[in-house]
């Protein structure tokens, strides 16, 4: 039996047959196969459903320096902004009416924003729109903090592990950052009952078959309920200005080997997979995505996050541009889906049997 249908039998490999599996899935036959099964276990746990998540970028102000990121401290040139908490709930006013019932809040490590401030705005959202998730995506803090902000109504919590190889992390990132902290908050943020969503650049300077496949053992570990994935797409103003970008296609692979590696996971089309071809995302739920999140944040500061060159920030990454969003989702033959759309636990089928099994009882 070769690599791959070896994998779609038992994901369980070891590394080096990871590396192995990535080598082979760039046939154009063997990608077909992973992505039919990775479009089959998706309908197993959420149907033909594509969850929109409302994202606000609510400051763009970070003391930490990772050599990818557009918005990283040394850049001078980034024009800093913040928004307040009467703006981000004004954000997801406009969202709630658009119908989003999942809002992100996304943004640098912003000392600004104290376990306080951030307990407020959490508590504020949940208080207001008691049928929303809040998910969090704001990089590493405390024990204690993490705490706080579930203790405040966060529920799901987005950190991106960017690489899980200790030497390729360092490549990435400045000194003082370190793999193992990164990897000890994610745990942290499990044990204290978050849904945990981990992530890595797909061609980030550096990256080879054998970081991947440390990746993927990672994921396998650590479980999450969401992995987020996106080509590494260069900014002007940062040290990797001249790297090449990702790639569009070792991503969908890649976004089909997650999916048959973790079924249950929460797998955005990202952004960054839309800037990199304009029918990113439609080939990411052909690859086994099934999220995308539109952005709510105020139009005069979109532009102001930019992680990367050329992020999209309006046309359909725009939430007010949902009508657009759904019919490419439709044409695509998904159903765009604004629930909260929590990670599934079991499969739909096995679902249906339990919630019939009690209205028989009942
Ligand atoms: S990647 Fe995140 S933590 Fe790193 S510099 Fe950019 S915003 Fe800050």
């Amino acid at each position: 039996m070769d690599i791959i249908e070896r994998f779609i039998q038992n994901p369980e490999l070891e590394k080096k047959e990871y590396e192995e599996l990535l080598l082979a899935s760039g046939e154009p036959e063997a990608r077909k196969r992973l992505a039919e099964e990775a479009v089959r276990l998706r309908k197993l746990y959420y149907g033909d459903k594509v969850y929109a998540r409302g994202l606000i970028e609510f400051t763009n102000i970070c003391k930490n320096d990772c050599l990818y990121c557009g918005i990283r401290r040394s850049n001078r040139k980034a024009d800093r902004y913040r928004l307040t908490k009467e703006e981000i709930l004004s954000c997801c006013e406009t969202g709630y009416g658009l119908g989003f019932r999942t809002f992100v809040l996304q943004g640098g490590e912003d000392p600004w924003f104290t376990d306080e401030r951030m307990c407020e705005i959490v508590r504020s959202i949940r208080g207001k729109y008691p049928d929303c998730a809040v998910t969090l995506s704001i990089g590493e803090r405390s024990y204690e903090s993490y705490r706080r902000l579930r203790e405040a109504g966060a529920e799901r919590y987005l950190l991106r592990h960017e690489t899980a190889s200790e030497e390729h992390y360092q490549k990435l990132h400045p000194k003082e950052m370190s793999l193992a902290h990164r990897k000890q908050c994610l745990y942290e943020l499990k044990e204290l009952g978050y849904q945990v969503g981990a992530g890595f650049m797909v061609g980030a300077p550096g990256q080879t078959y054998r970081e991947l496949a440390e990746d993927l053992l990672f994921l396998r570990e650590l479980q999450p309920q969401m992995v987020g994935i996106g080509p590494f797409v260069p900014h002007h103003d940062t040290p990797f200005r001249d790297e090449p970008a990702g790639s569009v296609e070792l991503t969908l692979r890649l976004l089909s080997i997650i999916r048959i590696l973790l079924p249950k996971v929460l797998l955005p089309a990202t952004t960054a997979l839309g800037t990199m071809d304009p029918e990113g995302r439609e080939k990411g739920f052909a690859a086994g995505a099934n999220v995308v999140m539109p952005n709510l944040s105020p139009e005069k500061n979109r532009k102001k996050y930019e992680l990367y060159d050329n992020k999209l920030c309006t046309g359909e990454e725009a939430a007010e541009s949902c009508a657009d969003l759904r019919r490419r989702v439709e044409r695509a033959d998904w159903h765009l889906s604004m629930e909260r759309g929590d990670a599934a636990e079991k499969a739909l089928e096995e679902m249906e049997q339990e919630s019939k099994r009690q209205e028989d009882n009942l």
